[in-house]
């Protein structure tokens, strides 16, 4: 799976506990750390629940901290964001597949230079019945003492061991997985609405290895389990 290095296979059920766990433990413990491992955890259950990017989490986590509201419209990442041409003002999209700036300062000769501005792309955000409504407190005190995108990434990583992105597709695995696998048989489509990816093809093309890998496990199980069953079947003297 070498394309999907970030992807870590994180199975979302055990994932799910075991951050439920976590949670339970950072609410007993004590001094400085505990509200820091509350807000933590929780933002860390809010990626996986809604296969989100870390930032979405935790604005939606710090949105419900402050007003109590489960669910929010958090600025979307990265996909979105847009390049504004800085001597006629006007604005490209990113993720256009051709890079429209670069073309438009072709095609105008205006001084190629730009500004990138923020996304105003919003996805649905909300925040799981996991994370308990006397969680707040801790959660607003943990998050005002400087729980960032990037202090979740390091705490993920040490006390978890895992990538926190690795959630998200912990997510699109656990949603499109066929019901026999253990998912829930989800479209493709609607994963992607869900987790706010403009690309199909790639979630598509992530969930084809998936079914392809345990369709694969399967079949090797099935040709090592017949030898034996022959022997029995036929009774025969073979060794
Ligand atoms: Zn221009």
């Amino acid at each position: 799976m070498g394309r999907y290095a970030w992807d870590m296979g994180l199975d979302y059920s055990a994932t799910r506990l075991i951050l439920i766990d976590g949670l339970a433990r950072a609410r007993s413990t004590t001094g400085v750390f505990g509200p820091k491992r509350v807000a933590s955890q929780a933002i860390l259950l809010t990626q996986l629940k809604n296969g989100s990017r870390i930032s979405e989490a935790r604005d939606a986590v710090d949105a419900w901290a402050r007003d109590g509201s489960r669910e929010h419209q958090v600025r979307a990442r990265k996909e979105g964001s847009v390049r504004k041409c800085d001597q006629c003002g006007r604005t490209y999209s990113k993720r256009a597949r051709v890079n429209t700036v670069e073309r438009h300062f072709a095609q105008s000769g205006h001084q190629p230079k730009f500004t990138e501005l923020p996304s105003a792309d919003t996805r649905t955000m909300i925040v799981p019945a996991e994370v308990g409504d006397a969680d707040r407190v801790a959660v607003r005190r943990g998050l005002e003492s400087g729980v960032t995108a990037k202090s979740l990434v390091n705490f993920s990583r040490r006390h978890l061991g895992f990538n926190t992105h690795s959630l998200r597709y912990a997510n699109t695995t656990h949603q499109g997985l066929p019901r026999e696998q253990g998912g829930l048989g989800r479209e493709p489509q609607v994963i992607a609405k869900i987790q706010h990816r403009k690309n199909l093809n790639l979630v598509v093309d992530y969930f084809s290895q998936k079914v392809a890998d345990a369709l694969l496990r399967e079949d090797a199980r099935v040709v090592l389990a017949s030898p034996r069953q022959e022997t029995m079947v036929g009774g025969s003297t073979e060794e």
